[in-house]
């Protein structure tokens, strides 16, 4: 009788385990797959509460990203650097998991924090992943108790789970930019350009603003490469994609539009803002190029811009307009600005 039930609890474990397991493959929802092994860790083990923290080698910080079972001011501080001696440098240092049947008797349990929410046993596996740590997974008891091998071991299968999915999410957010980024300058490249454009117009269109485009392009560039190569150019075009990235706000969105023209998406923006904003950039990048170019001259852009929904209302006229605006500052004396605006009244004129 009693090994029909040990029987029947196993089978139910494992159950628990394949759902665990089918949610893990199933979703990228980092937050929510964590959450439910995390659940279900804590159910198998029989415990009150518990964490999972990821670890930051660059930083040597942890930040918690799912827990269940502690008070609001044991988790308010999700995120702690690792104190040499204590109970996470044993654990990133042995690479072993650790197991605590009583708080009290441990010298490194020095944590002010843990002490005061009353942890009194803990579980601690760190999650590996191609032999890196990359987390830990902790389960607590707020009272001394020892864990069995059945626990632990499930435990030990819930923390690969963990591991497999901090890992299965960063790689799909690693390709997620690779995707919308230029290999040489690390800027959005042409594609994503466009779907922001798209987007920005579309919301400019709904809440009744502005958008405006700057469109940029090196002067005189042919004669760079051939002068200096073609690897020196790949230089130039590197520096000023970090000058576009440093000048331009947070809200907008600097991209290599292809070869040697760049874009600049500035929302909420109006066209007489914008050509402030491009004649700054003008400035920024002959200056801050000026280390670079020692001995071969400075570094010019020319730029046009274009303005939804005063100058078109759809992203193609949008670059069209942009790119007229620039074909003319090419003509007049590159090294400047043309506002498409400025051009049609300067027509009318
Ligand atoms: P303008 O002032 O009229 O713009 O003259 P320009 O010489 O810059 O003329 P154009 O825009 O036609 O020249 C673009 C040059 O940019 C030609 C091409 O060899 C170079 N180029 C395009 N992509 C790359 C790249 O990825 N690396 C390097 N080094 N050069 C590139
Ligand atoms: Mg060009
Ligand atoms: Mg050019």
């Amino acid at each position: 009788m009693q090994r029909q039930a040990e029987t029947a609890t196993e089978v139910q474990e494992l159950i628990d385990l394949l759902d665990v397991a089918k949610l893990v493959v199933s979703t990228l929802e980092m937050h929510q797959v964590l959450d439910a092994i995390l659940k279900s860790a804590m159910k198998l083990t029989n415990t009150n509460a518990g964490s999972i923290a990821l670890y930051d080698k660059d930083t040597q910080e942890l930040s918690i990203f799912a827990h269940r079972g502690f008070s609001h001011d044991f988790v308010g501080d999700t995120r702690w650097k690792v104190r040499p001696g204590g109970l996470t440098d044993k654990i990133l240092k042995s690479k072993k998991p650790t197991v605590i049947s009583d708080t009290t008797n441990q010298k490194f349990f020095t944590n002010p924090l843990a002490l005061k929410e009353g942890i009194k046993s803990m579980v601690c596996v760190p999650l590996i992943f191609n032999e890196d740590i990359i987390g830990i997974f902790y389960v607590d008891d707020f009272s001394p108790r020892k864990f069995n091998r059945r626990e632990l071991r499930l435990l030990y299968i819930l923390s690969s789970f963990a591991a497999m999915s901090i890992d299965h999410a960063r790689l799909h957010e690693t390709t997620r930019q690779l995707a919308v980024t230029d290999g040489l300058t690390g800027l959005y490249n042409h594609r994503h350009f466009q779907e922001v454009l798209d987007k920005e117009v579309a919301r400019a269109g709904r809440y009744g603003e502005k958008v405006s485009l700057i469109m940029l392009d090196i002067d005189d560039f042919k004669k760079l490469n051939d002068q200096y190569g073609h690897t020196f150019g790949d230089k130039v075009l590197k520096k000023l994609a970090d000058i576009l990235r440093e000048s331009v706000r947070d809200s907008d969105t600097a991209a290599r539009y292809g070869g040697e023209e760049f874009t600049v998406i500035l929302p909420k923006v109006g066209s007489y803002q914008a050509s402030l904003m491009a004649y700054r950039l003008l400035r920024d990048v002959t200056k801050k190029s000026q280390r670079l170019m020692r001995g071969k001259g400075s570094l010019t852009v020319s730029m046009g811009v274009s303005c939804y929904p005063d100058d078109a209302t759809s992203r193609r006229a949008l670059i069209e307009l942009a790119d007229r605006a620039l074909y003319e500052a090419k003509r007049r004396s590159k090294d400047t600005v043309v506002e498409y605006q400025a051009l049609t009244r300067d027509e009318v004129a």
